[in-house]
């Protein structure tokens, strides 16, 4: 009977493996047929995502699960790495074929300033979102007394117990220090939420244009970003009629960053409200960027003020205390959340540094005020300089950017990024921050008002003056 039993197991396993083959063979035919599609794209010079195309795979995907009695969630999530990896090998065709531009972004920007300044060009940084203002005072006697008193060691992964209570206290709401999860700036407390929530396929939808980062998170975890455009004419204001659209069999996180960075928006509640309503209704998460919360100009609604479970509040000491450098940030989600992200951190990085830690701390009860005042006046100032140049724009209500739209000579961001860094001035493309947005320059106001001013009559010169 055992020995019966013994060869049936066998046979199983066989036919098994056989079928993983078959699986595996069927795959590698559909990748040859992805390249083949990606050179012919590549030569008719076509974009090579087409939702309509896709949408039309998942229907009879969706179909064909419901008739064989499968989960349509597990085949939407085979069928989004399938087509994740038709994307890649069509852009490696397209590439070929020599359609492919690097798309820049704030960053290579930056680094592209940085070996201009290097070779001794005088470079004015109006493409980064760091603080030239010091932190509080406070963190100097702070980092000394660190030293003195030892505390230069690792900490829990979630963070010293202090400051995750002080935060806990500080965000409020009856957040416990146990919802708290100190993080190596906002940058890994979102990057540890994605990586603890998403499956291998699963959807997130981001808002853009948007900070660049939500992207290569999602990517990274094999995941699938969805994107709802905003435009100007808007207000850049996202449609939640076309999100509640969007939410799919496989959508899992919507991700928020208000006030917004690159166009300083800040959502109304009532949209807020729908979204959480949205989110709640679909068992979605929802993980809200809210890093640069301290840089609001008219009343600004956390999520955490909705207490709802499935939602992940991202802050930071980056912004607020210009203590980008310090990598400090938090994340505020339920317990079991934020122990899967503790548990990244630990196999990432341990802990944050411990003095580092201790610097936030005191840095806890600092009030961003002079800051924040210093911002918007250099806000203004961008906006009334843009204003005269009759660019359009939507004046910022918080964070520390406007993002207008090109007019007169030069529309292309990549064309007047090269152009004003020529001239010594450096601007991020708004292509970094979606492809629709290609017609957009984000300017930063991270830079003393004198410089600002030299920086937009250059722009000015480069756009209207020929
Ligand atoms: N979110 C947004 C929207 C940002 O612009 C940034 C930094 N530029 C971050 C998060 C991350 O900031 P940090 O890691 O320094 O806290």
């Amino acid at each position: 009977m055992a020995k019966k039993r013994h060869d049936e197991l066998g046979k199983l396993r066989a036919e098994i493996r056989n079928i993983t083959l078959d699986i595996i063979t069927k795959a590698h035919k559909r990748m040859k047929l992805s390249e083949q599609i990606g050179a012919i794209k590549g030569n008719l010079r076509i974009e090579i995502e087409d939702e309509n195309v896709e949408q039309e795979v998942r229907r009879s995907v969706i179909e064909l699960s419901h008739t064989l009695g499968i989960d349509p969630a597990f085949s939407g999530r085979l069928l989004n790495m399938l087509l994740m990896e038709s994307i890649r090998l069509q852009q490696i065709q397209h590439k070929k074929i020599g359609n492919d531009h690097l798309i820049p972004t704030h960053l290579s920007v930056f680094m592209k300033a940085k070996e201009l300044e290097s070779s001794g060009k005088k470079i004015i940084h109006m493409e980064v979102g760091e603080p030239d203002y010091p932190p509080p005072k406070k963190i100097r006697k702070s980092l000394i007394e660190s030293f003195n008193k030892k505390q230069y060691h690792y900490t829990d992964s979630k963070g010293l117990l202090k400051l995750r209570q002080a935060i806990a206290k500080k965000v409020g709401h009856g957040i416990e220090h146990d919802e708290v999860i100190v993080t190596s700036g906002g940058r890994f407390a979102i990057f540890s939420a994605i990586l603890s929530i998403l499956r291998p396929g699963e959807e997130v939808i981001s808002i853009e244009p948007s900070w660049p980062a939500y992207r290569e998170f999602v990517d990274f975890a094999g995941g699938k970003i969805k994107t709802l455009g905003t435009t100007i004419e808007n207000n850049w204001t996202p449609d939640t009629g076309q999100l509640e659209e969007m939410i799919g069999h496989h959508t899992k996180i919507i991700v928020l960053n208000y006030p917004n960075n690159p166009t300083g928006k800040i959502l109304d509640k009532k949209d807020i409200t729908r979204i959480v309503s949205l989110a709640q209704d679909n068992g979605l998460y929802v993980i809200s960027d809210e890093v640069y919360s301290d840089y609001a100009f008219k009343g600004f609604t956390s999520l955490t003020h909705y207490e709802y479970d499935r939602s992940i509040v991202v802050s930071s000491f980056s912004k607020s205390c210009a203590m980008t450098g310090f990598r400090v940030g938090y994340g505020i989600a339920d317990r079991e959340v934020i122990s899967k992200m503790a548990r990244i951190q630990a196999i990432a990085l341990t802990s944050v540094a411990e003095p580092m830690q201790y610097a936030a701390l005191s840095a806890i009860d600092y009030s961003p005020a002079g800051n924040v005042k210093l911002i918007k006046e250099r806000l203004d100032l961008i906006s009334e300089k843009l204003s005269n140049m009759s660019l359009d724009f939507i004046s910022p209500d918080g964070a520390m950017y406007v993002f207008p739209r090109l007019k007169g000579l030069i529309q292309n961001d990549a064309a007047l990024v090269g152009k004003l860094l020529d001239l010594g001035v450096a601007v991020a493309p708004g292509s970094g921050f979606g492809q629709d947005y290609t017609r957009f320059i984000r300017i930063s106001a991270c830079q003393p008002k004198k410089m600002l001013e030299r920086g937009l009559e250059v722009i000015n010169s480069v756009l209207f003056i020929h």
